[in-house]
């Protein structure tokens, strides 16, 4: 069976930024309430980011709805609680070396940049240039200058700047990529989406123990759109 999500009509944004605030204030309240979000450094990382700044303006009104959201390029922006269901199963705290595959809207990249603080290291790859462009731009308006943005092939990690304590993918691959377990610290925590595109995915987390040794945990069941390149479903 394929599954996937129903992606609300575009139309023209009709919402006022005190609105969207408020409309992100009762969000961050309810992924509380959920018990997805649990931290204070991310629960402040998402009360500050401006999640609507991420998003196209014909998708702007349906910012804290829980769907993804088209960007150009083929990519979408994930759900609002799966950045925490992401970062808190990845322990993602201050001073953290993080890589993300996939940057998408940047959103992922602006969130983790405010947990990890200015001691920290956020890198993040996106292979489409379009949303790269997108990403890129958001970013840089909102003032995550410090962000590295790289227009890559992020299934083989980012060895300049490796190791990292903390690495996520947030498109599905066929298995976890070697080359990201290798960047992965000792004692780092690595999350991504393992499955087929088109299907529920296992996401899962690997624990590295240490140098030979990598633990494996499915934390929930997902449906991401696929990983591209060399480790990913699809070529780059
Ligand atoms: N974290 C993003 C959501 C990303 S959606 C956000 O916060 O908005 C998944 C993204 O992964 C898409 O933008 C897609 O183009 C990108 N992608 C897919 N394969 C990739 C690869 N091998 N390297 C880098 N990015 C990839």
């Amino acid at each position: 069976m394929m599954i996937g999500w129903i992606i609300p009509p575009p139309k023209p944004c009709t919402k006022t930024p005190p609105e969207l605030l408020q409309e992100r204030l009762e969000k961050v309240g309810e992924l509380e309430a959920e018990g997805f979000l649990h931290s204070p450094r991310l629960k402040a990382a998402m009360l500050k980011v401006p999640r609507e700044a991420f998003i196209p303006p014909l998708y702007r009104d349906y910012t804290y709805l829980e769907v993804p959201l088209p960007l150009p390029g083929e990519a979408t922006i994930s759900c609002p609680h799966s950045y925490p269901l992401f970062y808190e199963a990845l322990e993602l705290d201050e001073g953290h070396r993080f890589l993300e595959v996939g940057t998408g809207s940047g959103y992922g990249a602006a969130l983790a940049w405010e947990v990890v603080g200015p001691g920290g290291l956020v890198v993040t790859l996106e292979i489409d240039p379009e949303t790269f462009t997108f990403a890129r731009n958001n970013l840089h308006r909102l003032g995550y200058d410090q962000v590295v943005i790289i227009n890559g092939d992020g299934s083989q990690g980012y060895p300049p700047l490796a190791p990292y304590d903390r690495i996520c993918f947030t498109a599905a691959a066929p298995e976890v990529p070697p080359l990201l377990l290798d960047q992965l610290a000792v004692g780092g925590r690595l999350i991504g989406p393992v499955g087929k595109p088109g299907q529920i995915q296992d996401l899962v987390l690997m624990v590295r123990e240490d140098h030979r040794k990598w633990r494996r945990v499915v934390v929930e069941q997902v449906a991401y759109i696929p990983l591209r390149g060399e480790y990913g479903h699809v070529p780059g």
